[in-house]
């Protein structure tokens, strides 16, 4: 009888679609006379299957919203991509290049009372000169000048003006040095005093000091990749939890893309003689990756997603 029970059940479906042979349906009428169970089990085929909760089109409707969902990621991946490209060449083109001291580099001269006049030949593209209290000798403003030229305009070299500056006068005499930025010696060009005689003396035969690269990004690369290795280690406990993956992955791609937006601004060097300028570029960069970083990872769990619901 059991097994007859299995049997009929397993023909009930068929039996109300009327596709079994007429003997099939006599045997099943006849069990159903005499079995509760299955005359219970006919009733429940009989109803009509219960609508889906939330109706029938809706994972049709899903599934084109994620596939809409995908295409407009897949623009914005691409956006972010090309602007990301778009900084890094502008990174390259724009990093300075020092130059060691040479005759004729810059040209100092006295502007009365006024201060130092700087000009500097036509292919330095921009300067930079700063104020330093010197420790040894109070009366004295020391000023390092940095200069320097970029890939880009020794591409399109020519035509350009020269660059030229006033350095005002301080109330005190300035001593103005020559920053190579090569890790040698500063040089002195000139020293300005406006109430002396002879405001302006350039014997240039003075040595100052080294000034030494910026190692800060150094740390900065360093850390990131402590947290990027630190990451990695959790995503391997993690992996096989969907939820928190995801979570490691976002977290992780932040350090990643640090170090990459480094190694695009200042290639595989840590020291830096403009770590501001690395700096600011380096985190601007850093969030644009970043932002295509999640866009990817997103893209690459809606395909997953997609992919199994075409299953
Ligand atoms: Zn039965």
């Amino acid at each position: 009888m059991k097994n007859e029970c299995s049997i009929v059940k397993d023909l009930l479906p068929l039996y109300e679609e009327k596709m079994v042979s007429a003997g099939t349906a006599d045997f099943v009428e006849e069990h159903l006379r005499g079995c509760e169970a299955c005359r219970k089990e006919y009733e429940r085929v009989k109803e009509p299957p219960t609508p889906l909760p939330s109706g029938g089109k809706v994972p049709l409707m899903t599934l084109r919203r994620k596939l809409r969902i995908r295409r407009l990621q897949t623009v914005a991946l691409t956006a972010v991509f090309v602007l990301a490209l778009a900084v890094s060449a502008l990174a390259l083109l724009g990093a300075p290049i020092y130059l060691p001291y040479a005759e004729g580099l810059v040209t100092v001269g006295a502007d009365g009372k006024e201060g130092l006049t700087l000009t500097f030949e036509e292919k330095i593209t921009d300067f930079r000169y700063d104020f330093y209290d010197d420790p040894d000798d109070a009366g004295v403003a020391v000023c390092y000048l940095e200069i320097w030229t970029m890939p880009w305009d020794q591409w399109r070299n020519g035509g350009k003006e020269r660059l030229s500056v006033t350095i005002p006068a301080q109330n005190k005499p300035i001593r103005l040095f020559y920053l190579p930025n090569d890790g040698g010696e500063s040089i002195c060009l000139a020293r300005y005093d406006p109430e002396a005689e002879n405001p302006l003396e350039t014997d240039g035969e003075t040595k100052g000091d080294i000034v030494l690269p910026r190692l800060v990004l150094g740390y900065y690369f360093l850390i990131a990749a402590a947290a990027l290795t630190l990451a990695g280690a959790v995503w391997l406990f993690v992996r096989k939890r969907p939820k928190a993956r995801i979570w490691v992955e976002r977290v992780g791609l932040c350090p990643a893309a640090y170090l990459l937006s480094h190694s695009i601004v200042s290639g595989i060097r840590w020291a830096t003689y403009s770590a501001s300028r690395d700096l600011a570029l380096i985190l601007f960069l850093t969030l644009l990756l970043y932002c295509g970083f999640l866009l990817a990872q997103s893209l690459l769990y809606l395909k997953k997603e997609i992919r199994e619901d075409n299953r």
